[in-house]
Formats: C-alpha cells, sequence, structure tokens
C-alpha cells in the first residue's frame, strides 16, 4: 500500500467526517470503510473466536449496483449518495458486498449460505478462492445452513449450467417455511416475471437432493445452533444463533442490507425486502435482541470483517465492526 494511498484515504475520511457532521450522523460509522476494512476485503477473509466457536468470515467479493430510484422506496437518490458519502462510502454505485459465515464449533465446520457462484456479477465469485485463502477445505464442509432462497444466497449451492450441487457431501439445511413458499406450485403467479425464473430453478434443484434438511423455526439445526424466523425480507427468512456455553454469535443474514444505508436507516425500505413493513419490524426486534444480550453479529452484506456489534444511535443504529 503506498503513501499516496495513505493521504487520499485520510482526506476522504474527513470529507466524510464533514458530510456526516451536516446530516447530524454520528462519525463513527465513517469506519464502515476503515483502511482496515479495505485491506480485508483484498485479504478475502477474517477469523475470530468467541468463546470456543471459531469463526471466519469469508468475502464473496462485491457488487456495485447501479443507482435506481426504485431501489429504496422511501428515500431519494440523493439521500442515498448522502448517506454513503457520510459512511466513508463512495456514492457513485451502491456497494453491496457478499460475506459468508463459517463457523468450526462442536467439531463440525458448518457454513451460513453459499455465495453468488459466480452467476450474479463480474465482481463476485470470489468464496472457493478466498476459502481456500482462509485454509477452509470446501471438501470437508459438514453442513450448509441457508437464511434464505435469494440468489445471493443460494446460487453457489449449484453449478452454473448444469445445477450439479457445489457441496454433494454437505448437509443442506434450509428454513421449511422458505422452501414451502418458493416450492408452492401457486407461487409462480405471485411474483413479478424477474423472480420466476429464480422460483422455477429452485423448484428443479433444492427439493430433489437427498442431502437437503428442512428445519422449523425454533429448531436445533445442529448442537448450540438454533433458528429464529425473522420475516419480511422473504417469507421465510431465517437468523441463526450459534451458542457454545455462555457465549453466542448471531447470523443476521439479510436483517439488513449496507450497514450505512439500513442500519443507519432501519426505516429504509430497500426494494430487496419483499414485505417491506414486516422485515423492518424483523429488522428492529432482532437489533434489539443482540444489543440487549450485547452479542457480536455478522451481516451478509456489512462488507468486511463482517461482523461485530450494533448500537443504538439516536433514532437509528449504528453498526460498529471488529478490527
Ligand atoms: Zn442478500
Amino acid at each position: 500500500m503506498t503513501g499516496s494511498f495513505r493521504v487520499d484515504r485520510r482526506e476522504f475520511v474527513v470529507s466524510a467526517t464533514a458530510a456526516a457532521a451536516f446530516l447530524g450522523i454520528n462519525s463513527r460509522m465513517v469506519f464502515a470503510e476503515s483502511p482496515a476494512a479495505a485491506d480485508l476485503m483484498a485479504k478475502g477473509y477474517y477469523s475470530f473466536k468467541v468463546g470456543d466457536i471459531e469463526v471466519t468470515t469469508i468475502s464473496d467479493g462485491i457488487w456495485q449496483k447501479p443507482h435506481d430510484p426504485g431501489f429504496i422506496k422511501n428515500a431519494t437518490v440523493e439521500e442515498t449518495k448522502a448517506a454513503l458519502t457520510a459512511a466513508g462510502l463512495p456514492s457513485e454505485s451502491v456497494p453491496i458486498p457478499f460475506t459468508v459465515t463459517v463457523v468450526r464449533t462442536g467439531g463440525r465446520t458448518i457454513m451460513f449460505d453459499s455465495g453468488t457462484g459466480a452467476q450474479l456479477a463480474p465482481t463476485a465469485g470470489k468464496l472457493a478462492a478466498n476459502m481456500a485463502a482462509a485454509g477452509i477445505d470446501a471438501g470437508k464442509i459438514d453442513m450448509v445452513v441457508i437464511t434464505h432462497f435469494h440468489p445471493d444466497h443460494i446460487f453457489g449451492l449449484m453449478q452454473k449450467e448444469t445445477n450439479a450441487q457445489v457441496y454433494p457431501d454437505a448437509q443442506i439445511v434450509v428454513p421449511k417455511k422458505e422452501l414451502a413458499w418458493w416450492t408452492d406450485p401457486g407461487v409462480l403467479a405471485k411474483l413479478p416475471e424477474n423472480r420466476q425464473g429464480l422460483a422455477k430453478r429452485i423448484q428443479s434443484t433444492l427439493p430433489t437432493w437427498k442431502n437437503l434438511t428442512a428445519a422449523e423455526d425454533g429448531a436445533d439445526v445442529a448442537p448450540g445452533i438454533v433458528a429464529v424466523g425473522a420475516y419480511g425480507h422473504t417469507p421465510g427468512h431465517t437468523t441463526y444463533i450459534v451458542g457454545s456455553g455462555k457465549d453466542q454469535l448471531v447470523v443476521l443474514a439479510d436483517i439488513t442490507n449496507i450497514p450505512a444505508l439500513f442500519v443507519r436507516h432501519p426505516e429504509w425500505h430497500a426494494a430487496f425486502d419483499g414485505d417491506p413493513v414486516m422485515a423492518e419490524a424483523s429488522r428492529r426486534r432482532m437489533f434489539d435482541r443482540v444489543i440487549a444480550d450485547n452479542v457480536i453479529m455478522t451481516g451478509y452484506h456489512f462488507g468486511m470483517p463482517g461482523a461485530g456489534r450494533i448500537q443504538k444511535d439516536g433514532n437509528g443504529y449504528a453498526y460498529v465492526p471488529l478490527a
């Protein structure tokens, strides 16, 4: 890393701090795009421990989403850009990172969600390479636990052309409610045209897999890992609590998209949320829970390190990353 990069970065943070002050936003949010975060993004993974649970967050890459007035139903593109700037992020597009959580607990290696499978954005699809860099053998993953069936979370389970399983030897655990919704024969009629292909791909793959298990809300999907339904983003969107003794990690998945927009503004309704009112209620409930328990959580779209704590901050919340 060059000295000039550091200088640019400092100027960038100063301007972001000024923007934060102008908007009345806590300057703590500036750390969302700290040099440490940029370095970790380049490295591709981050490891830490919660009690005796070994946790590794692995970057699958990032999607630079072009601005679109329909993206946030109750915020303008200008407000979106201002919030990105206030968090120290570039504002020319919406940077949406993908970050998979892997835990080693009770002698098993368990991965939450599966990345994009290099099937969504040319700048994503780095999971396999970064997993190898982190020293995790994809062939030795015992279980893949899925939070919901959006493409960025399940396409990594299947090969692009053939739909062949990427993890044929792992147990694949999915939320029962999510599976039931997407495989209902009537679902196509309820979906916009741009989601119908997804439903068809789900219907022709997941239910045929012998290694697939559907978990009820509240079920123990593995020793110490409990499914906690948090619906709204999708009908069966599910978070997971990983516990070992008194220690807990919460896998929040898509309870919120990027922190700069939706942790700071939990009331903003992203187009990705199927039922935005229910999604906001689930978001606030889960945020209040991880705050009350003071636990570390991971977020799929939080960028590296992909893990940290949530704090109350005025009318919204603040994300305080580890590292
Ligand atoms: Zn997602």
